[in-house]
């Protein structure tokens, strides 16, 4: 039983070590950041492969573009044109307001009417900046508490991707961020407010949503500076994904009855001369506006507090490593069928183009999970089994390429070319050694007849047999070839000539055991074989030509001494 499940492990140890190695090593090179930039075009792609989701109804965008600036001449805003604005909106009741504009000093006039509504707009959030350069909130809008910052975090390429929902103050005090005070006001009049959930894993719970802060290799990400509590910006989409409405529509009251009841309007510029150019995933060099993130970030809150749409998580390592494992071993169990199955054994030129189609199956099928997942809202690596997948594929077409070139087809066991190959090195590390090696030739005996009588096919069959059970009584240090046509060899190091012709008697004793039938063989009513031995002390002298010399007369006396026995080389054979 033990032995059967060694042999198993053995037959099975390419399959068992080489997947866990490749996945190995390719997650250990992933960990040095270079696989990164690859799996950040597979994430991009995903947003942009994924259906739009239409616009998010509880949110309304007052935009201020180029052409707003050039009607009213003015940039900035003047506080008489931005207090007009709030006040027209504040009067269509909306639930909360927020003003993405930067107002750390007065720009006159109006100065005293839009300090008067900020005092008195208790559902009006503005920004302030406080990463690198900072710039103030308004003042009165400060001492309220009705200020989070709208800092972004970029990621190394200038993509926005994650969304940095607070941060430690550098006077100790924790702030949140626009969107998320946005979000929270929004949701008090549904009742919700932030809790705290396990905090093991510092989770944020807001209503339905379930919020994790990325940690430093979160995802795909390598080395990810992640200070403060940051997650995946889950985007909506690009401006066309939010309902908008000009600054000057709303200056003329040029809008639908009720358009701003009860949502959440966003006030910012997207005029392109003004706002800062963000990258996002959907557009490769096009930029968008901090307005439009802002209403994203936003949205990705509301939507997961309200309608459990998913936020973007993360697999535990160990996790993403199993995935790797997994791909990696159907990789290379896939190969392994299709080469090594005589499927279509004749035809090579259709088992490579399998091979072909089966890592491209392979390769679509990593991608299309990683994508039905990266829609139910699951960042998992993509490149990597991919990579370690196509590794495992080529490695496995190598060393089948290996195997052809070294196995004899027939027999399974090592062929010539594989013989004189070891033979020459044993001999090198045995003269390194000052050591002794020694050499068995096998011969089936009267073989020809063997096919006369039972046919070619016949012949094969006791070959492959013969064959197997030489490699079985051998030793494990010992070496089997097919030699010739019906004759084996095989190469003992650190052997000496009593020795060999043990191994040599018990080859014979387990081949005569397989009592293969040979009915007009002269020796036997079985198969037998012939053995010749040689062994030679290497102490400068000699050389592998020698030995096999040496054997093969050996044999030859054998043969001519009635088959069926085992010779070994004596110098006086050569004189008889
Ligand atoms: P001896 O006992 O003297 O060795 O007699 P023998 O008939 O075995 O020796 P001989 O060298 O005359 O014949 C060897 C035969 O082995 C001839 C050849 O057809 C057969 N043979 C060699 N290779 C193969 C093979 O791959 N398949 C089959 N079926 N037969 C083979
Ligand atoms: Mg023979
Ligand atoms: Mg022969």
């Amino acid at each position: 039983m033990f032995q059967r499940i060694r042999a198993k492990l053995y037959q099975w140890r390419k399959g068992l070590l080489i997947p866990p190695t490749v996945a190995g090593l390719i997650i250990a090179t992933g960990l040095t950041g270079i696989l990164q930039p690859l799996e950040l075009l597979f994430f991009d792609q995903f947003f942009r492969w994924r259906s739009p989701e239409g616009i998010d109804p509880r949110i309304l965008i007052v935009t201020i573009d180029e052409s707003d600036i050039a009607t009213l001449k003015q940039w900035p805003l003047s506080d008489s044109v931005l207090a007009q604005l709030i006040q027209t909106i504040k009067s269509e009741n909306p639930r909360v307001i927020g003003l993405n504009i930067f107002r750390d000093f007065p720009i006159s006039p109006g100065e005293e009417k839009l300090n008067h509504l900020f005092s008195t707009t208790p559902n009006l959030i503005g920004i302030e900046q406080i990463i690198g350069q900072k710039i103030e909130p308004p003042t009165k809008l400060s001492q309220l508490d009705q200020v989070g910052f709208s800092d972004l975090v970029v990621d190394n390429d200038g993509k926005i991707r994650r969304d940095l929902v607070s941060l430690i103050s550098d006077q100790q005090k924790q702030k949140l961020s626009f969107s998320m005070m946005l979000a929270l006001t929004y949701l008090e009049k549904e009742g919700i407010t932030p809790e705290l959930g396990n905090s093991d894993k510092d989770e944020i719970i807001i209503g339905k949503a379930q919020l994790f802060p990325l940690t430093k290799n979160s995802g795909n990400y390598i080395n990810l500076d992640y200070g403060g509590y940051q997650i995946l910006l889950n985007y909506r989409g690009k401006k066309d994904s939010f309902q908008t409405l000009s600054l000057l529509d709303v200056l003329n009251q040029n809008y639908p009855k009720n358009l701003f009841n009860d949502r959440l309007v966003l006030i910012g510029v997207i005029a392109d001369s003004i706002d800062t150019d963000l990258l996002t995933p959907f557009h490769g060099s096009k930029t968008t506006s901090g307005t439009i993130i802002q209403a994203n970030t936003t949205s990705q809150i509301l939507s997961a507090a309200l309608d459990n749409r998913p936020l973007i998580k993360v697999w535990s390592e160990p996790l993403e490593w199993l995935w790797i494992l997994t791909w990696t071993s159907l990789g290379m169990g896939m190969t392994y069928y299709l080469l090594n199955k005589n499927i279509f054994p004749y035809n090579s030129f259709i088992k490579y183009g399998l091979f072909l189609i089966n890592n491209v199956f392979l390769g679509f099928g990593i991608v299309s999970s990683s994508y039905l997942l990266f829609v139910q809202g699951w960042w998992i690596p993509t490149v990597t089994p991919l990579t370690a997948t196509l590794i495992v594929s080529v490695f496995s077409i190598i060393d089948r390429w290996k195997y052809l070139a070294t196995f004899d087809p027939l027999t399974q066991i090592p062929n010539r070319l594989y013989f004189d190959n070891i033979l020459e090195q044993t001999w090198l590390l045995n003269n390194l050694y000052r050591g002794q090696m020694a050499l068995i030739l096998c011969d089936v005996d009267h073989f020809k007849q063997y096919n006369d009588t039972y046919g070619h096919p016949a012949g094969d069959t006791c070959l492959y047999q013969v064959a197997q059970c030489l490699r079985i009584a051998i030793r494990r240090t010992d070496f089997v070839a097919r030699y010739g046509g019906e004759e084996f060899a095989i190469i003992l190091p650190n052997t000496g000539r009593e020795e060999a012709s043990q191994v040599a008697q018990r080859i014979l004793e387990e081949v005569r055991n397989l009592r293969i039938e040979h009915q007009t063989s002269l020796t036997s009513n079985y198969v037998t074989l012939s053995c010749g031995v040689a062994s030679l002390c290497i102490s400068g002298q000699g050389s592998t030509k020698i030995l096999i010399e040496q054997a093969d007369k050996a044999l030859y006396q054998a043969k001519k001494l009635g088959r069926n026995q085992v010779k070994i080389y004596e110098s006086f054979l050569l004189e008889a």
